[in-house]
This record gives structure tokens, sequence and C-alpha cells, in this order.
């Protein structure tokens, strides 16, 4: 074991778009030693006053992931495209290495689960009673390696449920209710969803945007906003969807739901938009209330596209290569290595990018617990870590770091944060007697309310060839079921379409030639029926809000442990009769648009799925969606959440929790541009405890 001493002032736990945007804009900052505040970088007046922050991130990947000089991040990015072409499944995690050392979870490990047993068969160990079906990627960057880059903002009411539809959840372990309306509001998070979406590079029109709210486009978006790019054109199959259902209704309990196709904002290059203006900064200034981030004009710059990590020309536009989910072969797709990147190098007084001195990963690193000292005001005091050697090897070793001086951010995501916190335990005197807690748990909140979209598919052959297989994974959606009363009953869904065919239900393409080879055709005759069917395929799919329920969650048991010695996650799962309903109500709207749009339906959901139930008297199934919220909620009250609202823990001073796990609630938007936001939000206050300790 090494005892380090070292004295960083911010240690990063994940080096995901959670973890690399804090570091790039602490990085773009510095402490002022005469005015004694914190600074941007380029706008010091005396280099000499200059006290700079030095930073620390760990990440479980391997080395090799995140050398980002471009031969080196070149390589790695080629052997991961090689080997997405070499797997027979091309599922999320195909194109990673599956480390032993830091498993991730694995779609391809989910098995039906017969309680009381546990499938424990990949990293997750799942309770159920329904399997969590969603996964994730321990690598440098994280998990929007593979994500698919869809960045609606979420809804107004999606933050005020109870407000609004009287949704109440049982408090952990309790009949009691409690209110689930987050500690900010949509206004609140506004401007700092700009900024996520000038991070990210959001192509997309404002214009077309068209949601069940009562504020108008303008009031939601502001006055002439628009996103960075202009719009990715939607897909052939779009338009044909598009021009059968528009103007028509769904009815739906007695109401009728006008049907409104929007295309999807999303996070991949198209051309950028003259209206967008100039490149753009995120600057903290100082005010009388602390510090606040901004979004400005650079005024000689004007904004572009940014491409490949190793060649920022390279991947200016998407190409349409479809491959999205699980790798974008020239990085048109935004993935947080290009954040990651900015964090770590500058550009020098020559204009050219440098390494900057003072931040520094430190890769195959595992994380797994942390250390509170008590006579400190319960100050995290150490981080415990496994190092280990090499791809091959288990050895490892063991580090136990120094951070009583240090501000400590977990951004591992909403499955490994809660596991190292449940993982860290202490131990108090509480009136005479010995009280064993776990770090930032005083409400019991950590590791409950475990949520994702539950995804369900309804898939047919449409009347005429509509060309699916083409274009980026999906590039409208119906955005008609996001908001409205229902939601007292019944969950809010949002139904991308999707230009992948039958990909994901059925393993098209190549299910389709063995079917046919099955049927004895070849040459000719193989050609049609495969030219006849993949060209109709259609895919629909329903991503439908799960509430926060206290019983859904991640807990650690030392039964179960990884390769080195750390506890995986264990999961319980369940589903309610609001997101079952929910479920029975997306297929009665799909039904619709199928009929309308003479769609020949092939949608099968068997007793054979790994994740089916049956709610008056029909059968569902459904997928994850990837999003993987909830475990560590913010809120307004340290009894009932984890963190306030800047994701700062209620119970340690020097530690902050980031990621989707801080959500609240889920609403119907992909998670990533609402957890960046706050995450932006949340180094204004991370900016002030520095200059704090650097005053002090
Ligand atoms: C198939 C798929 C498609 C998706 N599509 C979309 C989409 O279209 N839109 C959208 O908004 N979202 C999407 N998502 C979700 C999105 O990818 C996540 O919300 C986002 O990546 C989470 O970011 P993060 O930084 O919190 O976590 P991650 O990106 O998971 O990063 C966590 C980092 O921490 C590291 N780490 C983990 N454990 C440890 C440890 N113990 N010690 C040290 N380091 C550790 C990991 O290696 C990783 O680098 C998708 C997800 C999947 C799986
Ligand atoms: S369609 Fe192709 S080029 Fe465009 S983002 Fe997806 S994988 Fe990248």
């Amino acid at each position: 074991m090494s005892n380090i001493e070292f004295k960083k002032d911010v240690i990063i736990v994940g080096t995901g778009i959670a973890g690399s945007l804090i570091a790039k804009l602490l990085t773009d900052h510095v402490f002022d030693t005469e005015k004694g505040k914190m600074v941007y970088r380029a706008e010091v007046d005396h280099p000499e006053n200059v006290r700079e922050l030095s930073i620390l991130m760990y990440e479980a990947g391997l080395e090799a992931g995140l050398e980002l000089d471009s031969s080196s991040s070149l390589t790695t990015y080629n052997e991961y495209i090689r080997k997405f072409y070499m797997e027979e499944a091309k599922v999320p995690n195909s194109p990673y290495p599956n480390l032993k050392q830091a498993p991730s979870p694995d779609v391809l490990d989910m098995e039906k689960i017969i309680p009381p047993f546990p499938d424990k068969k990949g990293y997750l160990v799942q309770f159920g009673p329904m399997p969590f079906a969603s996964d994730a990627i321990r690598i440098g960057g994280g998990t929007t390696l593979h994500w698919l880059g869809t960045t609606p903002r979420m809804l107004p009411n999606d933050f005020r449920l109870t407000e609004k539809y009287g949704i109440e959840i049982n408090k952990p372990d309790s009949e009691v209710k409690t209110p689930i309306n987050w500690p900010i509001d949509y206004d609140a998070l506004k401007p700092y969803y700009e900024m996520a979406e000038f991070e990210i590079g959001v192509s997309g029109n404002v214009a077309a945007q068209e949601y069940p709210i009562s504020e108008s486009m303008e009031e939601y978006y502001g006055k002439d906003y628009v996103f960075p790019m202009d719009e990715i054109p939607q897909s052939y199959m779009d338009q044909k969807i598009i021009n059968g259902l528009a103007g028509t209704c769904v009815q739906l309990n007695f109401e009728e739901f006008p049907l409104t196709m929007v295309p999807s904002p999303q996070g991949r290059n198209s051309t950028p938009n003259p209206a967008y203006g100039k490149a753009k900064i995120i600057k903290a200034n100082s005010t009388d209330s602390g510090y606040k981030l901004s979004l400005n004009n650079i005024e000689n710059e004007e904004y572009k596209a940014l491409g490949s990590v190793w060649n920022p020309y390279m991947g200016e536009r998407c190409e349409g290569n479809a491959s999205c989910v699980p790798i974008c072969p020239v990085q048109a797709k935004y993935n947080a290595l290009k954040t990651l990147k900015k964090a770590l190098y500058k550009f020098n007084k020559n204009e050219n990018l440098q390494k900057h001195k003072f931040i520094s990963v430190q890769a195959q690193s595992v994380v797994y617990k942390l250390s509170v000292d008590q006579a400190n005001q319960e100050k995290i005091s150490k981080i415990h870590l496994r190092r280990y050697i090499s791809k091959e090897k288990t050895d490892f070793v063991e580090e136990v770091v120094d951070t009583s001086d240090s501000i400590v951010i977990l951004a591992a995501n909403a499955f490994e944060n809660p596991k190292i916190l449940l993982n860290s335990k202490y131990t108090v005197i509480e009136n005479g007697q010995k009280v064993e807690k776990t770090v930032a748990n005083r409400s019991d909140q950590v590791g409950r309310n475990l949520m994702d979209h539950m995804v369900m598919l309804t898939w047919g052959l449409f009347p005429e060839p509509i060309y699916s297989y083409r274009g980026p994974g999906s590039t409208t959606n119906i955005s008609s079921f996001r908001d409205g009363n229902f939601r007292s009953e019944f969950s809010a869904w949002i139904s991308p379409l999707d230009n992948w065919g039958w990909s994901w239900p059925a393993f098209s393409p190549g299910s389709d030639i063995s079917e046919f080879l099955g049927q004895g055709l070849f040459g000719a005759e193989l050609k049609e029926a495969l030219a006849y069917r993949l060209s109709r395929q259609v895919l629909l799919h329903f991503e439908i809000e799960q509430l926060p329920n206290p019983n859904n969650r991640v807990t650690i048991n030392d039964q179960y442990l990884d390769a080195l010695g750390i506890p995986r996650p264990v999961i319980n799962y369940e589903l309610t009769e609001y997101e079952m309903k929910a479920m029975e109500q997306a297929k009665l709207a799909s039904d619709q648009m199928f009929k309308r749009l003479n769609i020949e339906d092939f949608t099968k959901y068997t007793e054979a799925d790994k994740n089916t139930f049956i709610y008056n008297n029909v059968r569902y199934s459904y997928n994850g969606a990837g999003h993987i919220v909830g475990t560590h909620r913010m809120g307004d009250n340290a009894d009932d959440s984890v963190t306030n609202s800047y994701c700062k823990s209620w119970d340690h001073p020097n530690l902050y929790i980031v990621g989707a796990g801080n959500m609240t609630t889920l609403g119907t938007s992909n998670p990533t541009l609402t957890l960046s936001a706050f995450t932006i939000r949340s180094v204004e206050s991370i900016l002030s405890d520095l200059e704090n300790k650097f005053k002090n």
C-alpha cells in the first residue's frame, strides 16, 4: 500500500462528460492573489499574481484511452473501430475493452430474473424482480463514447410533478409520502442549458420545436435563441411518416392528442448556424451572491464545429454512417474526450496546443472508498483506490490519497457514485452509542430512486420503401406525449422515430438474411426479398418516464465482489402501475399510428423476452435507454436528498457528487444535456469553495 501525501486542490473521479466539464471549466480559471478572486484565465492582468489550481483526475479505464495527443488518440480509437467491425453483436459496449479490473454493465449479460435468485452473470448483480436493462462503459471519456447524442431539454413541468400533478412517492421503507419537486426550476437551469448546448455542439432547429407546454417556444428557449448548428436533415423515412401523420390525432383515455413530429436536437456536427454568431467561452464573474457563469462571445472568432480529438478538421460534419451507437467513426458525434482534451491542453502564447501542467489524469485507477475526518467538520480526508498494472493482469497497487485539503468530486456515473459512497463507512458516537454511517447518506437516499426510460419498441413494414438504415440513429421525435394532465395517472413519453430498421428488436439485417436462407432463397430471389423487407422496415420507440421509487436501488453486498475485490453494484428494480399503464397507452397510440400509415405490424412481445410483463392481460416488453438516473438525488432539504442544487453533499463540506444521479425526476428528455447543465452550474459553488480555501 502507498500513502500519498501530495496536496491537490481538486480531485475528480471519472473522465465522462460530468467529470470532464468540471475539469475544463476549472482549468479555464485561476486564483488572482491580489484580487482574492477566481478569474477567467485569459483575463489575468498580472501573471505574477496567479495561483493555478492543481487538479488530479482518476479514471478506471485504460491508460491508452486517455492519451489524447493526435497520434495516440487516433491509434486507440481505430482499435475501438476495428473491434466494433469484428464483433458479432453490435451492442453499445462492443467496440470497447471489456476490462476484468473495471468491468462495465453490458446488455448482453442481462438474464431473466427468477426471484429470489439474482442474475449475476455480468457485472451487475440483479435481484429484480425486473431486470435493469441499460449499460454504461468504463473507459476514458465514459459512456458518451457510445451514446446516441440526442439532446432535448427537460420541460418546465418535469421539475414540478408534485406541484403540477400531485405526484408523491414513499419515503424509504415507509408509507409516508414525500414530494418530488426539484430544488431548481427550468428557468434557473436555462442559461446552463445554453452553455451545455454550446459545449456539446448541438445541431437543431429551435423554430421547428413544438412541445405540449403552456409556455411559448420563445419563452421556453428565449427570444432569438438558436442552436449552435443547423438541424441535421430529417431522414426520408421521417418525412414519409410526418406526411402520413401530419394534422392527425391519437385518441387515449377520451382525450385527443394532436401529433407533433419535431426534428430532434442532437450533439453531432452539422453546419454552424450563422445566427449563432461568434465562438464562445464560459466564464465566471464574481457577484455579491457568489460566482455566476455566463456564455460570452469571442469577438474575433467565428463559431466552428469541433471534429475529432486527433484532428479537429475530421468529423466536422456528420456523414450519416448510422453507427452512432456504439461508435462514430469520425467523431462527428460529441463525446466527452473532446471536453477532456480542452481541460488537458491549453493554447500557449504562440496559439499552439500545449499540455497544461496543473492537471493530470491517473488511469487504471479504480476508486472504491472515501474516508471521513470526524475531527474536522466531517471532511472527506482520504480517497482509496486500486491501481491495476496492465490490461492483462489483475495485480494492483493499493493507494490511499490524502484529500483533507482538497475538494473531492465524484463523477463516476449513477451506478458507481452510490457504490463508492455506500462502501465508505465510518462510525460516530451519538448519545454515547456507536453509530455506523455511510458517506453522504444522512437521508438514506444514496443508491435509491434508480431510474431509466423504459423503451417499448414497435416495428412494422411500411407499404412502400422508406430506405431505413440511413442517417444518424434518430432524427425526429413525436413530442405530443411529453406533458399533459394524464401525468397524474400514467407516465409521459417521447417517441423517437428510429432510422435503424429492425436492428434493435430483431437483429436485422442479419436475422432477415438467415430467415430467407432458411426458406431456401438464393441469388436474385434472396436479393429481392431482402431489398423488399429492409427498405420498408419502420421502428418507433417509446421512451417511458419512470418515477423515482426508493425501492429501485443500487446497494452493495460483501458477497459480490469484482476481480479487484471491490463490491459490484447490486440492483433491485421494479415497475409500478404508473409506468405499466403508460406502456399500455403507448401501444394504443402506436396501433393508431400504424393503422393510419398502413404499416403492417410485426411487433411481438413473448414470454422468452428477458424484460417482459403482463398488464391488463396483455404482454409488454421493454428495453433500457442507457439513461442511468437517480441514486444521489438533489433536493432542498438534507433529510430527503443527498446533495443541494449545486451537487454539493449536505454532509461533507469538501464533497461534490455529479452526474445523472442528481436528477430528482427523469422527465422525457435524454438526461445528458440536463446533467451537463447542472454540472456546469455546480462549478459556481466549487469556485466559491476554492476562493475560501485560497483566502484562508
Ligand atoms: C446506448 C446508450 C445511448 C445513450 N444515448 C443517449 C442520448 O442519446 N442522449 C443522452 O442524453 N444520453 C444518452 N445516453 C446516456 C449518456 O451516455 C450518459 O447520461 C452520460 O454518458 C453520463 O455521463 P457521466 O459523466 O455521468 O458518466 P459516464 O459517462 O459513465 O462516465 C463515468 C466515468 O467514470 C469512470 N469511472 C467509473 N467508475 C470509476 C471508479 N470507481 N473509479 C474511477 N473512475 C471510474 C468511468 O470509466 C467513466 O469514464 C446513452 C447511454 C447509452 C448506454
Ligand atoms: S451518422 Fe455517422 S457520422 Fe453521423 S454521428 Fe452517427 S456515426 Fe457519426
